[in-house]
């Protein structure tokens, strides 16, 4: 049970004041929740500001510089809506002052709210950024607009916040300082000497300094209050994880009977024969399973490298000694992937596999339940919905866990917990430094598969700027024509960059439509905010033959295998990290045919991500990329640290606060060898954390506290 101390942290936030379902909807869509996890409080107050101004002194006009904040009070003289056909002329609200004119300058701007915040003859306060052009002064969209009399208020410091469509900075910034009110002090957990000696201020005050910072060096990396909830962070996952590793102990177990019927009748059903690599792995997976110990084997091979049929392999060999098998993937339609494959030879073979999927209800899912419990499916195919507490196994040998770099700690635990004597197989396309791999599982033995099955050629990759896109679609118009298949992946986009358009989405669906009209019906679009079933209906079509060019966001970058897809697409490649074009770029090769990746880049893109489009054009080798990564990041560059198998912390930045990790590391080897159970004072305080962070899961190891 989550200690009471947490439970103003976990409420919702329509709980605060000023909080109604439109705003619900909006940070939901900021915070990255859904009905499943609604936003609360603490995700609410996790947010991290990204950056403050200052309003509380201004220069006067006249020698204010471009890019200065001015805050002043000003009267409306006269407006200049653009002309009827001004295209993308803006809407002009010429201003005077006491310190001379300024004109305030609205795109895409609304006539009605313009004549109603801005009527000419008053006063208002306005605050914005300067810049000069065509020798006047502008503000180019107004932070602020307010009544005359609000100048006061407006002169201060004001945190900004990253942000999205329905949500302003002010009013998020309200609701923090609303939900900071609403929270209180807890246990300390941190070893007391070492917060005397960095010292930091408590949990709480770092909370509340966080949100209130007094300049912008509060709120670098290095700044104490930062380091302090960084820390707090790592911490939490690091203890976490060191449970995990004590659940995943390698331990005696009766070896596993070595019979190999099954896998000869896979292997003459193989359209292909196992490559070189393969079966080495194989051969290394087998011996652990005949050791008498428990495996805990870690395969990493770059996409398309062949892992899944060597899990497949593996998993024979467990059926044919009587017990049963367990395939978690990180997403419904990667297990639905996988199933089409396994299921394909099960007749055949003579196994049993079934498809347990999130959606399943009733009596679907009783029927699947029941038919795990009694042992009458051998091979069972899912998301972590695998390992939850309703689902039980007659005889569960093998878990394999396929792209764990999508999995959190959180899921990771839920296994662990399951699968206490399980022989675990662990598969990932993205390479992990090893520093952070021991963290992540602890003392695993590595398997690696560098071949890539014979036939294959290396993908051409290219980079071409955007101004040529023209030649690059009559590329893909030819592609099609002859059958092949095409991905065009839409750029990133940073939700913050208009607080009023979600231009991911509008970019796909600009796409979408121009695509159709150029190319005709067999173009399809996919992307996040789909429906889960409506994305996978169409990436299966993708997959069929009912499609030849799919438009999508990143969402495709998990696994999907497209043996036809020979051409990839990737629009604004220089806004993607390099693990991540690596992955997209996996999606196509995946046959004979020569395939094509195409880096679509703006002229205007920065250094480091031109080396990233130079690293990636120069090598097709993944473990190489990864290391690159590291080094380009290192260099400060954060993009893509989502894809890299980097867990995504609230606080903590991996490049800024490695030193961190390493102390986190010994804390929590002291702290669980002098107090296993958590059972102390530090402990009790310990275990708040690991709530106050979501492990819940972890807390069930050690027993009632
Ligand atoms: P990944 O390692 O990315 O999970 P997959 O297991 O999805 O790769 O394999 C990619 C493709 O390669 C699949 O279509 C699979 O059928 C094919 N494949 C696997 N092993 C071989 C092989 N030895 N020879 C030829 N094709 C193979
Ligand atoms: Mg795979």
């Amino acid at each position: 049970m989550r200690p009471e101390k947490l439970f103003p942290l976990f409420v919702s936030v329509t709980r605060l004041n000023g909080v109604g379902p439109a705003a619900k909807t909006a940070l939901a869509r900021l915070l990255k929740r859904d009905e499943n996890s609604p936003v609360t409080v603490r995700d609410l107050l996790f947010h991290v500001p990204i950056s403050v101004i200052d309003r509380r002194i201004s220069p006067p006009l006249t020698e204010a510089e471009d890019g200065n904040i001015v805050t002043l009070v000003v009267t409306v003289e006269d407006h200049l809506p653009p002309p009827k056909r001004g295209g993308k002329s803006p809407y002009k609200v010429i201003c005077n002052s006491s310190q001379g004119y300024v004109t305030l300058v609205f795109f895409h701007a609304k006539p009605d709210y313009i004549e109603k915040s801005l009527p000419i003859g008053e006063s208002r306060a306005i605050s914005g950024k300067v810049e000069h052009y065509d020798y006047m002064l502008q503000i180019t969209h107004p932070d602020v607009i307010a009544p005359a009399a609000d100048l006061k208020k407006i002169q201060s410091l004001e945190t900004v916040y990253g942000l999205t469509y329905g949500i302003s900075n002010r009013y998020l910034s309200k609701i923090i300082q609303a939900g900071l009110k609403t929270i209180q002090e807890l246990p300390e957990w941190l070893d007391k000497h070492y917060l005397a000696q960095q010292k930091w201020p408590s949990w709480l005050q770092s909370l509340i300094a966080l949100h209130n910072p007094k300049d912008l060096a509060d709120l670098l990396p290095e700044a104490p209050v930062r380091r302090r909830l960084a820390y707090d962070e790592i911490l939490a996952s690091q203890l976490a994880l060191a449970l995990v590793r004590k659940r995943l102990k390698k331990k005696i177990t009766t070896p596993v009977s070595d019979c190999k019927t099954l896998r000869e009748k896979l292997k003459n059903l193989l359209p292909y024969k196992l490559t070189h690599g393969q079966q080495e792995v194989l051969a290394e997976i087998d011996n652990d399973l005949s050791s008498g110990n428990r495996m805990l084997r870690l395969l990493q091979g770059d996409v398309g490298s062949g892992k899944t049929v060597v899990a497949l392999m593996a998993m024979l060999r467990v059926v044919e000694a009587g017990g049963q098998a367990a395939l978690m993937v990180p997403t419904e339609l990667l297990g639905r992937q996988h199933y089409a494959v396994i299921s394909q030879f099960a007749d055949s073979v003579g196994y049993k596999v079934l498809l347990l999927t999130g959606g399943m209800k009733g009596r679907d899912y009783q029927m699947a339940t029941d038919a795990i419990a009694a042992g009458e499916v051998d091979i069972v195919i899912g998301t972590h919905a695998l390992f939850q507490d309703k689902v039980i196994y007659k005889n569960l040998m093998l878990a394999v866990i396929d792209e764990q770099h999508r999995f959190g700690v959180e899921q990771r635990l839920a296994l662990t917990n399951k699968a206490t004597d399980t022989h675990i197989l662990v598969m990932t396309a993205t390479p992990i430094p090893r520093t952070l791999t021991m963290t992540a599982f602890g003392d695993m033995d590595c398997s690696n598969l560098t071949e890539k099955p014979a036939g294959r050629r290396e993908i051409a990759t290219k980079a071409i700027p955007i101004s040529r896109s023209e030649e690059v679609l009559e590329g893909v118009g030819r592609a099609m024509a002859k059958g092949d298949k095409v991905y065009w992946i839409c750029p990133l986009v940073e939700e913050n960059e208009d607080e009023n358009l979600p231009q991911d989405l509008a970019a796909v669906e600009a796409r979408y439509i121009e695509f159709k009209a150029r190319f005709g019906s067999r173009v399809a679009m996919a992307h996040g905010r789909m429906r889960a079933e409506e994305r996978d209906k169409i990436m299966l079509g993708f997959a069929g033959n009912e499609y030849d060019l799919l438009i999508a966001t990143t969402v495709v970058e998990v696994g999907v295998d497209v043996p036809d897809a020979t051409i990839m697409v990737i629009e604004h490649a220089e806004r993607f990290g390099l693990a991540q074009l690596h992955q997209l770029r996996g999606r196509v090769g995946r046959s004979d045919k020569q395939s094509t990746c195409i880096l679509l880049y703006s002229d205007r893109c920065g250094e480091i991500a031109k080396s990233r489009l130079r690293v990636i054009r120069e090598t097709n080798d993944g473990f190489q990329i990864a290391e690159e990564d590291m080094k380009l990041r290192g260099s400060g560059d954060i993009l893509g640290t989502r894809q890299s198998g980097v867990p995504d912390f609230y606080f903590a930045d991996l490049g800024q606060h490695y030193d961190l990790m390493r102390t986190a590391y010994n804390d929590v080897k002291l702290v669980l060898h002098e107090d296993e159970q958590l059972k102390s004072q530090r402990g009790e305080a310990l275990r708040h954390l690991l709530y106050l962070f979501g492990y819940d899961e972890s807390i069930k190891f050690l027993g009632a506290g």
